[in-house]
């Protein structure tokens, strides 16, 4: 379907009927704050230029665009591109849009960035970005995943970060969530909340697409100046939907190129341990804005799962539910072990070892490529490198 010819967000931040700021009204007026310091700077030569350095000569931008030949060759079908997001700086697309919060909370002359991590993954990422800018950062993680993630932990403290261990419910996620918020609450003027991915309350989907942008404006150019054509399919993984908005911006126009977003179907969709919020979800409310959501009967969000720690999450972006009803794009789902398989055969192919969350984009592209014919290409966005993942991979599949 052709897209609407009106900008997204609106000016409330919706996305059709998505987004939005579902929060109290003094922190409502904090983020307008930062939506109003983000207008401002967006566009100024200085920012940009800033910006645009870094990702040069930080981050290590473009990252490649490379044809996965044998990976191709097994599949048996159409050429599969990967874009290598994997070698940026800190190993991921993360980095992406923490550079961009990082720069703007200098801007606004915040003291202290804060924020939540699951695995480790944004709190690595944000602790990185703030050591460069030089702006103290605190994050809150789960007790039980501090226990679990010690590689990304003792980054996190070598880098300096103010590691706030949560042991309040079941110490993981939405407790670190809980934890941070509060904090955040306390002293929203001098602080300022650095969410991970393309949600929460405006402005930060927008925000944070935008900072993304850039992995779909390198690949379509490198795309058409090494294959002389657009992709005909583009795909990433969607947790919370940060890396595949950012693939998937630049070609939203482009009526010919197919989007397809790939949820975690973990043990499969006909039992309960799975994140697949798009394929399976409902409309509902969720860490401040309206989106699709995996929820009960009252509104409480379930619990959900997967092998990849960064797709776990019941909500998703809401530019993606907007794209999702006007079938812009499609959803489906890989599941664990299918995540594996790619996980394996990337590795194995290519010398190319995988996040998790990256390779159920692999596995989704090896199931299409089968079915089109070698004259079609398929772009993946390689959303991060899987070292994190090595030892958990190699346990489980006893290597
Ligand atoms: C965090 C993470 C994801 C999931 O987040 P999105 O916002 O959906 O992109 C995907 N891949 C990697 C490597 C990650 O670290």
């Amino acid at each position: 379907m052709k897209m609407p010819q009106i900008p997204m967000p609106d000016a409330d931040g919706y996305f059709g009927q998505y987004g939005g700021q579902i929060i109290p009204p003094a922190l409502k007026q904090v983020m307008d704050e930062i939506a109003a310091a983000y207008y401002e700077i967006r566009d100024t030569p200085v920012f940009q230029n800033e910006l645009r350095e870094l990702q040069r000569h930080y981050i290590g931008r473009p990252s490649p665009l490379f044809h996965a030949r044998r990976l191709s060759e097994k599949a048996g079908g159409a050429r599969i591109l990967l874009k290598r997001e994997d070698l940026n700086h800190t190993g991921a697309h993360k980095i992406n849009h923490c550079i961009g919060e990082a720069l703007l909370a200098k801007h606004m002359g915040k003291k202290k960035v804060l924020a939540e991590t699951g695995a480790g993954q944004h709190g690595v990422a944000l602790a990185t970005a703030c050591a460069l800018v030089g702006i103290p950062c605190e994050i809150h993680m789960g007790q039980v995943d501090i226990e679990k993630e010690h590689p990304n932990v003792t980054k996190m403290k070598i880098l300096g970060c103010d590691l706030i261990p949560v042991t309040r419910g079941t110490a993981t996620l939405k407790d670190a969530v809980d934890s941070a918020f509060e904090e955040y609450l306390k002293d929203p003027v001098n602080s300022i909340y650095a969410i991970g991915s393309v949600v929460g309350p405006h402005p930060f989907p927008m925000m944070v697409r935008d900072f993304q942008q850039i992995v779909g404006e390198e690949a379509r150019e490198q795309c058409l100046a090494q294959e002389r054509a657009l992709p005909d399919v583009i795909t990433a993984c969607v947790g919370g939907g940060s890396n595949a908005m950012g693939l998937f911006t630049a070609f939203l126009d482009d009526e010919g190129v197919r989007i397809v977003g790939v949820e975690p179907a973990g043990k499969g969709l006909d039992t309960p341990d799975h994140a697949a919020t798009m394929a399976l979800g409902t409309p509902g409310e969720l860490h401040g804005f309206k989106c699709y959501t995996l929820q009960d009967a009252q509104g409480n969000p379930l619990p959900v799962y997967s092998i990849a720690s960064g797709l776990d999450y019941p909500a998703v972006g809401p530019q993606h539910c907007f794209l999702k009803d006007i079938e812009r794009v499609e959803y489906t789902t890989a599941t664990d072990d299918e995540c594996l398989d790619a996980f394996m055969t990337l590795s194995r192919l290519e010398g190319i070892i995988p996040a998790l969350e990256s390779a159920h984009a692999v596995a989704y592209a090896m199931r299409a490529a089968a079915e089109m014919s070698p004259d079609k290409t398929i772009l993946v966005n390689l959303s991060g490198r899987g070292d994190k993942d090595a030892d958990f991979v190699a346990e489980r599949l006893s290597l």
